[in-house]
């Protein structure tokens, strides 16, 4: 039985001093170079604005760490990616806590206190552990090197929408040098460090300790086994092992060097980026603040601390450019473009030892680093990005404060301006009169309260679209039917009641949302009621999300919810059951805004229908191309629209009769798009409360009517 003590890794072993020396010193320069780096990336940051994201730290470095320790994010709609990543991450973790260990004993423990542990069962515990750690980090590189080599995945390909062929900037051709780089460079390291364990195995051959227990190491065994067979005798492996040492010891350290420099970097950033992630980005957007003179971003520095770490800790997976409707259907967007244009011009102003001048700073124009206006009006504000990234890119909100600035200047389409101008003057994107918001009521044999002057359970919010658009009116005067027939006390605003501005603010207009939300707040504020409810997605967002900041804490409802539990309670009896088959499309402000997918769902199977769901459904829901202040803004004449592009996903479905929506925006977008994507007579687009009129009792109505009558 061998000394346990014996039972261990040699580390110098045959080293003359001078090596051993010239070793630590390559060792302190990579540490030096890599701290400097770290100071530039945090200076880099500090040049940024405040942000409010300090607050609960622990409960932040929990999340992340789940986030992490699960790798949740990475796994989602790229299981494959997810999985690798994984086996790169956490053979990476153990293998630095390994070398680590081994620094703590050799540097510290021991020529401090004498105390040893690295031997015996300890010894060999750990040989397996990092032998498999490094078996599973080349497995996942070689994934990684097989998706980028033969997959070709198009969220791979670094090829700009908003920029043209031509543009030294358009395929971004560094960054696919930059990942092949990253990935040869970890790969050899892996590869160099089991040669040279099999190396030191053929080598120390002849000694039990060593020879012995080299299973508890079995790919450094198993190649040893192959060098012995290809005729490697111990003298030739304690050459190779010289040579391969200095070559294996030397690459890990510059790749230590590299990282705040490189990709690499994004081992820290996309954890802190998930540590600081704010889970109401884009859902709330921040108020500008009353000291400030302009509204919105026009220089790098205009944005936080936390945003500039956000550019750094995009790792370029592309799973936002993927799931973008703008760029999906060829607008010169892509929310990954975005993060990497500000990213180099971060890196390019604010790494300097002094900051340029401030028309140097300006982040708006067509100059390398600099975002196009058209980049930022091809904006759905859909979330769908937000939402995908995993690791907490924020893109929204940037993008939203750089269109502040582009409104503030007046850099938007006449058609935009003109609807902002309405709204400013009659509080409706429609421009019609205060005093015909609910004129759509008149049609109705019953009257609905005025929340204004008598107190009401519920106040009805209906939004613009609800209000005005003719369509939208014939739901509106179903739903009322249905709270009327329910016996629900419910009353509306009238004419107090404004644009809620969800759309305003996500055009850019802040001043205007200001007014709005201000106007609606204090009217909300003068009524007696305990919740709303609103059919309007993005009224049910802004209301929710938005108005407390501003002093508008209310209870509201998206209907999907009121009228589930509605039938749930019986106060609607369905007189039928309807046995359509149908899709449904889920609302970005209802479904990814405001995590709304089950009650709309629900509510279909009371009702008897059946629902094949499309391709991208819930949270990967895709955007009927309204949001962000786009249904004021035509599209392109020639184009695909997002709404055709999702009647097409639609159309696929075998036997559909009924694409049922549940957002007033969404019936007018995808009216318009059945008929012009050719599928008109083929199935319909129905608001969900058309379906379930169909099927109410309508008990209390016949009554009401009656005494109406
Ligand atoms: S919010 Fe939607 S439209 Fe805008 S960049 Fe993100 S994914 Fe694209
Ligand atoms: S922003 Fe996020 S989702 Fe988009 S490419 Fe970067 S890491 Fe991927």
């Amino acid at each position: 039985m061998s000394d346990p003590r014996e039972i261990t890794r040699i580390l110098f072993e045959n080293f003359q001093p001078q090596a051993i020396y010239l070793f630590y010193a390559f060792g302190y320069a990579a540490i030096a170079v890599f701290l400097y780096g770290v100071y530039t990336q945090i200076r880099k940051y500090r040049r940024g604005q405040p942000d409010p994201s300090w607050g609960g730290l622990w409960s932040r470095f929990v999340d992340m760490a789940k986030t992490m320790l699960t790798h949740r994010t990475l796994k989602r709609r790229d299981r494959a990616a997810g999985s690798a990543h994984g086996m790169i991450f956490f053979g990476f973790v153990l293998l630095f806590i390994g070398t680590s260990t081994i620094t703590l004993e050799y540097d510290i423990l021991k020529p401090l206190t004498g105390v040893t542990f690295w031997y015996g069962n300890f010894y060999l515990w750990f040989s397996l552990v990092l032998d498999l750690a490094g078996l599973g980090v080349v497995a996942g590189l070689i994934y990684m090197m097989y998706r980028r080599k033969w997959l070709k995945l198009p969220k791979l390909d670094y090829t700009r929408p908003d920029r043209q062929p031509g543009d030294p900037d358009f395929d971004r051709s560094g960054y696919r040098r930059e990942d092949w780089a990253f990935l040869w460079s970890f790969i050899l390291i892996g590869i160099t460090g089991f040669i040279l364990e099999a190396a030191r195995l053929v080598w120390l051959s002849d000694r039990p300790t060593v020879w012995d227990y080299r299973m508890w190491s079995p790919v450094g065994a198993t190649l040893a086994h192959a060098m012995q067979g290809l005729g490697l005798t111990p003298e030739g492996a304690s050459a190779m092992r010289g040579a391969l040492w200095w070559f294996h010891g030397l690459l890990a350290l510059t790749f230590i060097a590299c990282i705040p420099y490189t990709k690499i970097k994004h081992i820290f950033t996309a954890s802190a980026s998930l540590m600081f992630r704010d889970p109401l980005a884009g859902r709330r957007l921040p108020k500008v603040p009353e000291e400030q003179e302009s509204a919105g971003f026009k220089q790098i520095t205009d944005l936080t601390w936390k945003q500039l770490l956000h550019l750094d800790a995009c790792t370029k997976c592309g799973r936002c450019h993927e799931a973008c409707p703008a760029n999906a259907v060829g607008a010169p967007l892509s929310p990954r473009d975005v993060i990497l244009s500000l990213r180099e011009f971060a890196n390019k102003a604010l790494n300097a030892k002094e900051l340029p001048e401030a028309a140097e700073l300006d982040i708006h124009g067509k100059g390398v680093g600099q975002v196009f206006m058209e980049t930022l009006w091809s904006c759905r504000t859909c979330l769908a990005c937000v939402e995908i990234c995993p690791v907490a890119v924020e893109h929204v909100p940037i993008i939203v404060q750089m269109r502040r600035k582009l409104v503030e200047d007046g850099d938007m389409e006449p058609i935009l301006q003109k609807t902002l101008q309405n709204i400013h003057k009659s509080g409706n994107s429609f421009g019609e009169s205060k005093r015909k918001r609910a004129a759509w009521t008149k049609e109705l044999p019953f009257e609905i309260k005025d929340a204004r002057k008598e107190p009401v359970d519920m106040v009805w919010f209906v939004g613009d679209y609800a209000s005005f658009d003719p369509r939208n009116q014939k739901v509106s005067q179903a739903f009322a039917r249905m709270l009327h027939n329910a016996g629900m006390d419910f009353g509306l605003l009238f004419e107090g009641e404004m644009n809620a501005g969800n759309d305003v603010r996500r055009v850019g207009e802040e001043g205007l949302y200001e007014l709005l939300a201000s106007s609606n707040i204090g009217t909300l504020q003068s009524c007696d009621f305990k919740t709303i409810v609103t059919t309007d997605p993005h009224s049910y967002n802004t209301i929710r999300n938005e108005y407390p900041d501003f002093g508008g804490q209310f209870e509201i409802q998206h209907y999907t919810s009121v009228v589930k539990q509605m039938i749930e309670d019986g106060r609607l009896k369905l007189k039928k059951k309807l046995d359509y088959r149908v899709t449904f499309h889920d609302p970005c402000h209802l479904g990814r805004y405001n995590k709304g997918f089950d009650a709309p769902r629900e509510v279909l199977k009371m009702l008897g229908c059946e629902l094949v769901e499309m391709g991208r459904n819930r949270d990967n829901s895709f955007c009927c191309g309204a949001g962000g202040g786009r249904i004021w803004i035509p599209d392109p004449v020639g184009v695909e629209k997002p709404s055709q592009n999702r009647m097409k996903e639609a159309g696929a479905i075998e036997g559909l009769q009924v694409f049922v929506v549940s957002c007033p925006k969404d019936l007018t977008m995808f009216e318009d798009a059945l008929k012009t994507s050719g599928f008109e007579g083929k199935f319909v687009v129905r608001e969900l409360i058309e379906l379930i009129d169909e099927c109410i009792e309508y008990e209390v109505w016949e009554e009401a009517g009656s005494e109406a009558a």
